[in-house]
């Protein structure tokens, strides 16, 4: 048996259970969990709102962020051996279906993301199949190796336009604005300029690279950045806060 938090039952909230050890298929890597990592996902299941309930079949395991060792692999596992250190694409793709086949696996028509249609990663240990394994390097933190899933969102979203020698405005500081931010300075932007509430998130900002934060609560944003701009505003908006308004 294994230690999971678990969605029992169409409602708010998570249990901490014991569950049986998962079965082991041909093509699938055993992996004991070494770090998992929380995201919004994981609020509205545990919250249980209009989305989740849309999603999501109890009883399941929830999580999907984490990185592991992996401990035992099917036989017809050619890529992987126990020892080795890894982290998971959250989204276990068919690799049939037209999106797969057109190189748009994250789109996949059956796909089954960990901890939503699937059980997930905050448990003891975790089953995947061997095409959704990433190898980690070894000198990774676990605590950051979690984090590459909820990275690799951001370079996607990032990445989707051209930021080189752009001026960009990221809103919104949380984990994905904050890579956003660092992405587009990794990237080449001229300039990255952060928006956010809160201080705490905007010094978050400045320490991955952001040339200028702004608060609207203190400053009026718009202003700010056509001054920044020679009065021709940002040339490519990420609006990473979610916020309707
Ligand atoms: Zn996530
Ligand atoms: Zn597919």
């Amino acid at each position: 048996m294994m230690k999971a938090l678990v969605k029992e039952a169409p409602e708010a909230g998570f249990t901490l259970l014991a569950k049986p050890i998962p079965q082991l298929p041909v093509d699938g890597v055993r992996i004991r969990v070494l770090a998992t990592s929380i995201c919004g996902t994981d609020l509205h299941i545990y919250n249980w709102d209009a989305w989740a309930a849309s999603k999501v079949t109890t009883p399941l395991t929830v999580g999907h962020e984490f990185c592991g060792e992996v401990i035992e692999v099917g036989e017809k596992v050619t890529r992987f051996e126990a020892g080795d250190y890894v982290a998971a694409e959250s989204h276990i793709f068919c690799d049939q279906c037209r999106p797969c086949r057109a190189g748009q696996r994250h789109i996949c028509e059956n796909e089954k993301i960990i901890g939503v249609q699937r059980d997930g990663a905050f448990a003891e240990q975790i089953v995947m199949p061997e095409r959704c394994i990433w190898r980690t390097p070894a000198d990774l933190p676990p605590e950051i190796a979690t984090l590459q899933e909820p990275l690799g969102n951001s370079v996607h979203a990032t990445l989707a336009g051209e930021v080189s020698r752009r001026h960009v405005m990221v809103t919104g500081c949380g984990p994905t604005g904050l890579f956003a931010v660092a992405i587009a300075k990794t990237c080449g932007a001229a300039s990255v300029m952060a928006v956010d509430v809160q201080q705490y998130r905007l010094n978050l900002a400045t320490e991955l690279g952001a040339d200028q934060v702004l608060n609207p609560l203190e400053c009026d944003v718009v202003a700010e950045i056509q001054t920044a701009t020679e009065g021709r505003g940002a040339d490519v908006v990420l609006e990473m806060s979610g916020n309707e308004k």
